[in-house]
């Protein structure tokens, strides 16, 4: 093969296109190699970083920065059996391994117990400035090989493919519109799911998707381009492409992730001042997509977080209302109503028959408490006190669009996998961009598996010697 441009074009610089810049730089300076490396990046220098720059990036990783042992059963379990184990498998492996490179590469992380009912009862830890600091460290660690650059407001548009289907470069675009070349040995993809693309987000998850809020604005840029130029050159699909993760989030903000995680702890009512959903089927972590998903697709993404003093108390609780906006208030049900525009005849009625309902028992913020509401529709199944204690209190809520899920198939060398079953000759893929999850996820992984499958997918192209 003759002398491409680069030996590597990466497409994304976020967490997964960073880390397999890092990877395949050091293992080619390793083997006594300067590597030639293009990132590519729609956005400006000043809004780089994708998702990766906007999360807070918890990940689920506790004791001897192990991820959470119960999260590969789990990703069998809410697949119903469709998610690829091996990869599950090997990223639990890969962990230890990832944080270990966050951690030379000068990004502090803090480890948090949990102080209120998670899924997570392992612990959790983040990066201290979250993605954006992870950003910055690996962008930093990559300044030092000088072979790698870095383009700004340059987007692929296609794969270049040889005339035995090798992957051979990229068709990109300028700002200024006009197109070119970039010759490569190989393509990691590493640009995001299609959570920035309307058109995509109808076809796939369907109508309404356009009523999605975007949670964070780094998320517009993945308008799908590395999905569709795969395909196109012969990729295989994974993960539900119908599906989204999505939050709730406070509706009268425009700050970004603005999340109400705590539904648990109080009750959720629709625009008619119903309630909807059993609030406290499982803990916040377990649930918050699936209650955001229901407000998105049945509940014309409108609803309002209800809670009174009894929480205010509980500092804990609080914490999980990550707004910039004070809450509603009230020292009624019926003001606080009026205050919402929700019908205050309508409220009233809800809260008075939650309240009757109640059980007994002692209300518990730390586990599941069992103390439920019974005999209406829906039931509360734990941490159903009575809305009694004034002043009552309340968020307005709609969901908002995180990721998508469907994305391409890859193996666990980050191989993307033709729709023939065999690894595409030349053509990597990392992050978002590859499908996994199906029906729910098991959250605070997405971050780490942009890191460890980048990784993966920067070190086997440089294995396999694509310098030259
Ligand atoms: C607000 C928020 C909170 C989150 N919280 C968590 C959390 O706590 N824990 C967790 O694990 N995960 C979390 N996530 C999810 C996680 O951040 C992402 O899944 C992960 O960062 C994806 O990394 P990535 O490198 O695959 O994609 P990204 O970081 O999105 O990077 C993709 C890059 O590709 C670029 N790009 C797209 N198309 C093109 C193109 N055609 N040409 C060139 N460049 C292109 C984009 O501009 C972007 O820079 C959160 C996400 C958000 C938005």
């Amino acid at each position: 093969m003759g002398r491409s441009d680069y030996d590597l074009v990466i497409v994304g610089c976020g967490a997964a296109g960073l880390s397999a810049a890092l990877s395949f730089a050091t293992e080619t300076r390793a083997a006594g190699q300067e590597a030639r490396i293009a990132v590519l990046e729609s956005a400006p220098e000043a809004a780089r970083g994708g998702a990766t720059r906007w999360t807070m990036a918890t990940f689920r990783v506790g004791a001897k920065d192990r991820l959470d042992p119960t999260w590969v059963g789990k990703m069998e379990e809410v697949s119903k059996g469709l998610t690829d184990l091996d990869y599950c498998k090997v990223f639990e492996r890969e962990v230890p391994t990832t944080i270990g490179v966050l951690r030379d590469i000068g990004v502090e992380l803090i480890a948090t117990q949990p102080q209120v009912a998670l899924e997570l009862t392992g612990g959790t830890m983040a990066p201290n400035g979250g993605g954006h600091a992870i950003i910055e460290a690996l962008a930093a660690r990559i300044a030092s090989y000088p072979g790698v650059e870095i383009h700004y407001e340059t987007e692929a548009m296609d794969l270049v493919q040889a005339e035995d289907g090798r992957v051979c470069g990229v068709r990109v675009r300028g700002r200024d519109g006009l197109q070119r070349t970039l010759n490569a040995r190989a393509v990691v993809l590493a640009c995001g799911g299609f959570e920035g693309d309307k058109a995509m987000l109808t076809q796939y998850v369907g109508p309404t998707a356009c009523d999605l809020k975007h949670i964070a604005p780094g998320i517009a840029y993945n308008k799908g381009a590395g999905i569709r130029m795969a395909m196109k050159a012969g990729a295989d699909t994974a993960g539900q492409f119908d599906m989204i993760h999505a939050e709730l989030v406070d509706r009268r903000t425009s700050r970004a992730d603005a999340v109400i995680y705590a539904h648990t702890y109080g009750i959720v009512v629709n625009g008619e001042a119903q309630r909807f959903y059993d609030e406290g089927q499982k803990t916040l972590d377990a649930s918050f997509e699936l209650i955001a998903y229901e407000v998105w697709r049945n509940q014309q993404q409108t609803a309002f977080f209800i809670g009174d003093q009894t929480i205010r108390d509980l500092p804990a609780v609080m914490g999980y209302f990550d707004t910039d906006l004070p809450p509603v208030e009230a020292d009624t049900i019926g003001d606080l109503a009026e205050q919402l525009g929700l019908d205050p005849d309508a409220l009233e009625a809800t809260v008075e028959t939650y309240n009757a309902a109640v059980g007994p028992g002692i209300f518990d913020p730390a586990r599941y408490d069992g103390k439920a509401a019974t005999g209406i529709v829906p039931p509360k199944s734990n941490w159903a006190y009575p809305l009694v204690a004034p002043p009552f209190f309340a968020f307005p809520l709609t969901a908002a669009i995180t990721f998508t899920f469907g994305g391409l198939k890859t193996d666990v060398d980050a191989q993307v996998i033709g729709t023939n079953g065999h690894p595409m000759p030349g053509l990597y893929a990392a992050g978002e961009i590859v499908g996994l999850f199906y029906h729910d996820y098991p959250s605070a992984t997405s971050v780490l598996k942009a890191l460890t499958f980048g990784r993966r997918a920067g070190s086997h192209a440089a294995r396999a010697g694509v310098t030259g």
